[in-house]
């Protein structure tokens, strides 16, 4: 027995014990979000924020920053890729974080956050912009404060991006982003230039009972294990944590359109198998959670894109939902579904768009991020600069700010920076573990199309799922793929399914 086991066993029991009041928040959290009634508002507003409070405190207490430093010294005793040493080192990285920020700080900037919230939920029906000015002014004040914080960075959103994908800095995601670009432009030039699908086979009428029974259907099979998940309505899909045994999803229903419950169950069910699938061994650690916001959003967008907008997945599944759709879908052939889940076209909305434009949306979003942090645009002038950048990368602008700088969440309820990139870090991610898995497992596509989901399931298990946080987002890709970060693949699959999709020469 290494002489170092027993702190890290108090540590680790420490660690549970602020993971309890953590989790018992977000189950206040997921209660307000689905059955609270409207009256209960404001004291759970008080009660996340008190436990909140709590859980940070017992992070914050020197006494765990002492056990830290005893263990960082024993860090080596340990093998470098055993859970132990993943522990000491993680937990070490939380804590420096935490202890920089001042509590005073943290509970001006988020009690800023829930006004701004309130208001951005009235302006944007309202269609109101000049309402939310002087609040989203504020946030990227705070938000600059919390990046100074953490001095010694190269540009200024770089902790903000490191606290949501740790490794990456404004300079690295905008070299990607560019290649990136390069490529998607003239994909989608050349895909607008032909005929737009039809999709008014999905914007028929049908039932949310129906929808609900079918999506939940579906996930099941995939592999989302409802013994230790469920799923209710909001008004905002997510997906929450309260143990490796609970974890849940949300959906919405629109009746007059079949897509948006349907993938963003598949979407959020990619986010819950990626929780469920972490080792048992990790729970209650700071392990025991995904690894980046990039990484997250590739198993969300795996599942929901590249097997759930794929012609064999529908081969196999289509017949059921005809069948659960009679008088809708009765008589709407297999391809025309295929195109119509597959529509490409410019639109406004980032949430709508399809797989080719969406990372458009979020390039926009991420270069005013790091405009405004700069001090190079001003708020004031953001409303005309989102329709000037729509215009001249997407070729439409809306009139109306509720469907332009108003249309994100993000913003108006959190900060400034390191909001966006992981969407996109997440989608070209996808398609690399997807490679992975099928250089590993060359059948897996004949498997879904019978429905088969065992393999993928079990590689993305081996290869991510169980190891939660305790790899970086660059070593589980290099571990997972046996190379770095690369948008190959992720172009590749594009070309391909698009260009036969739209017959591209
Ligand atoms: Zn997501």
């Amino acid at each position: 027995m290494n002489a170092t086991e027993p702190k890290i066993e108090e540590l680790k029991q420490r660690l549970a014990e602020i993971n309890d009041v953590r989790s018992a928040a977000a189950v206040l959290n997921w209660d307000q979000m689905t059955y609270m009634p409207p009256g209960g508002a404001e004291a759970r507003g008080r009660q996340v924020a008190t436990l909140e409070q709590i859980a940070h405190e017992k992070f914050t207490h020197p006494s765990i920053g002492r056990m830290l430093t005893e263990l960082r010294s024993l860090e080596r005793t340990f093998p470098a890729d055993s859970d132990e040493a993943a522990l000491i080192r993680i937990a070490r990285r939380d804590y420096d974080r935490a202890v920089k920020v001042p509590p005073a700080f943290i509970a001006k900037f988020s009690a800023h956050q829930s006004a701004t919230y309130e208001a951005w939920a009235k302006a944007r029906p309202a269609n109101d912009f000049a309402a939310v000015r002087p609040y989203l002014e504020k946030t990227l004040e705070y938000s600059r404060e919390l990046a100074n914080y953490f001095p010694g960075y190269d540009h200024i959103a770089d902790p903000l991006i490191d606290f949501a994908d740790f490794g990456m800095k404004a300079a690295t995601v905008r070299a990607l982003f560019a290649e990136l670009r390069k490529e998607l432009v003239p994909l989608v030039q050349a895909i607008t230039a032909q005929p737009t699908a039809d999709d008014t086979c999905l914007r028929q009428k049908f039932p949310e009972a129906q929808q609900l029974a079918f999506g939940c259907a579906v996930v099941k099979q995939l592999g989302y294990d409802f013994q230790r998940g469920r799923q209710d309505k909001t008004h905002h899909p997510f997906c929450t944590t309260f143990s490796l045994g609970d974890v849940r999803i949300t959906t919405r229903v629109k009746e007059d359109n079949l897509g948006d419950a349907l993938f963003s169950t598949i979407h959020e069910a990619g986010h819950a198998m990626y929780e469920q699938g972490i080792r048992r061994e990790l729970e209650g650690t700071p392990l025991a959670r995904g690894t980046s916001s990039g990484v997250h959003e590739s198993q969300s967008r795996l599942w929901e894109n590249l097997v759930g907008r794929g012609r064999g997945f529908w081969r196999y599944f289509y017949p059921k939902l005809q069948a659960a759709f009679p008088a809708q879908l009765g008589s709407v052939p297999l391809d025309m579904f295929y195109r119509a889940i597959n529509k490409v076209e410019r639109s406004l909305i980032r949430t709508d768009a399809d797989e080719v434009t969406y990372n458009l949306h979020v390039m926009i979003r991420f270069d005013f991020e790091l405009q405004l942090l700069e001090g190079k645009l001003a708020v004031r002038d953001l409303p005309e600069a989102w329709r000037e950048r729509y215009k001249a990368d997407l070729g439409i602008a809306s009139p109306h700010d509720r469907d332009g700088v108003l249309q994100d969440v993000h913003w108006f309820g959190g900060q400034i920076g390191g909001s966006f990139q992981g969407y996109t870090l997440g989608n070209i991610l996808s398609a690399q573990f997807y490679d992975a898995a099928l250089r590993a497992s060359p059948g897996i596509p004949d498997q879904i199309a019978n429905g088969e989901f065992t393999t993928l399931h079990s590689w993305l298990q081996e290869n991510i799922y169980q190891h939660g946080a305790k790899f970086t987002a660059n070593e589980i890709v290099k571990r997972a793929t046996g190379q770095p970060l690369t948008i190959e693949p992720y172009i590749r699959y594009l070309r391909t399914k698009y260009g036969e999709l739209y017959k591209l020469g």
